[in-house]
């Protein structure tokens, strides 16, 4: 086994590790809410017959969702997207179009036999496959996200912070005091000030003075647990457990939050999160397109169609169409998945970009046509 398959296959170990754990998370959250939050605490112990109905229904239509929706992004890992169309011939296009060399010669994948990579396509080193309209592979979804993905990988972004609020909505007050109960009862009790608050070490492990506060009051809910009352539901009793999966949640919803936006504000600039990666880099590939000349295409004479090849400056969005029609390039259409070539769509190139291009190639080609006279 080589030493790249081997890498990847530890990759996808760990991957599968985190999908086990979100997905083992939501299922809880699951169970938390619906049974004992819903029907054991606001229906039979408050008697909140109606809030408690629509409490479960909306948190076993939302938790549910969300874990479809991460498990159809984490599904065709070796699959989807992979690009099957033939390489087309350069001198048959007649759209301007990205290419990797001043010949105009399109992008291929050593790592897939030298297949066409389409412009804006990437091979993904973890999935080990090239993936059209590639944005970025997610560790979290152990999966690409392509284009024709994003709607659903921001549909999950935010719907997590949504799910989250409306299943902790109920019990925040509840769980703000139990919280601050477990933080005074920790900071007073002898046991806890020996081995937590009194040591010097709290400072530093558990993550410096906020993880100090937050392992001190984990503790406190420790020594709550011997007081707690079995006949009463967990939710008026203060636990450990339902304030970790709290946290986690709102730690996991502001993540994704931050995500989505990140990723938006990328995407109506017209920028993939690579593109974004690759711009910051000291060293990336250069890029070009090709204007194909106005004259037809003429197989016997060659030199009687003109190909302009042009440079794409740093920091060019070569894709970049506009804010709205960016953002509708988004939740429109979805990439071309056949494998008829003449059907591809190659994505447009931004049009102040080109203009830039062709009046340089114009005032190129006059200069020269000047010198031949
Ligand atoms: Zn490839
Ligand atoms: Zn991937």
């Amino acid at each position: 086994m080589s030493l790249r398959s081997r890498g990847r296959r530890r990759t996808r170990l760990m991957e599968l590790f985190i999908q086990l754990f979100v997905f083992l998370i939501i299922v809880y959250s699951l169970y938390i809410t619906s049974i004992q939050i819903g029907i054991k605490w606001l229906i039979f112990y408050h008697g909140y017959r109606i809030l408690g109905g629509i409490y479960v229904a909306a948190v076993l239509f939302l938790l549910p969702l969300l874990g479809i929706v991460y498990i159809w992004l984490s599904l065709g890992r070796n699959t989807h997207s992979t690009p099957r169309y033939p390489l087309p011939d350069k001198d048959d296009l007649t759209e301007p179009y990205e290419c990797v060399n001043p010949d105009g010669d399109l992008a291929t994948c050593s790592k897939c036999n030298g297949a066409w990579k389409p412009p804006r396509s990437h091979h993904c080193s973890t999935c080990g496959v090239c993936r059209i309209e590639f944005d970025h592979h997610c560790p979290w979804v152990g999966n690409c996200v392509t284009r024709s993905r994003m709607k659903a990988f921001l549909f999950m972004l935010f719907l997590a912070p949504v799910a989250y609020v409306v299943s902790v909505f109920p019990i925040y007050r509840t769980l703000t005091r139990h919280m601050s109960l477990a933080l005074t009862v920790s900071q007073h009790d002898a046991w806890a000030k020996r081995v937590w608050w009194d040591w010097f070490g709290s400072w530093i492990f558990a993550g410096g003075p906020f993880g100090r506060w937050i392992f001190g009051m984990a503790l406190g809910f420790r020594i709550l647990k011997a007081q707690r009352n079995p006949d009463a539901p967990i939710i008026e009793q203060p636990t450990l457990r339902l304030f970790v999966i709290c946290a986690l949640g709102s730690i996991f919803s502001l993540f994704t939050l931050t995500l989505a936006l990140w990723t938006l504000k990328d995407l109506v600039r017209g920028l993939t999160t690579l593109d974004v990666m690759q711009g910051r880099r000291q060293k990336h590939p250069s890029r070009f397109v090709c204007i194909p000349g106005d004259t037809p295409r003429v197989r016997d004479f060659p030199e009687a169609s003109r190909r302009n090849v042009v440079p794409v400056i740093d920091g060019e969005r070569l894709y970049d169409l506009g804010f709205w029609s960016n953002l509708r390039d988004v939740f429109d259409s979805r990439p071309y998945h056949g494998t008829n070539t003449a059907l591809y769509g190659w994505p447009k190139i931004n049009p102040v970009v080109l203009d830039r291009m062709r009046k340089m190639t114009q005032s190129q080609n006059i200069s020269i046509d000047n010198t031949n006279n």
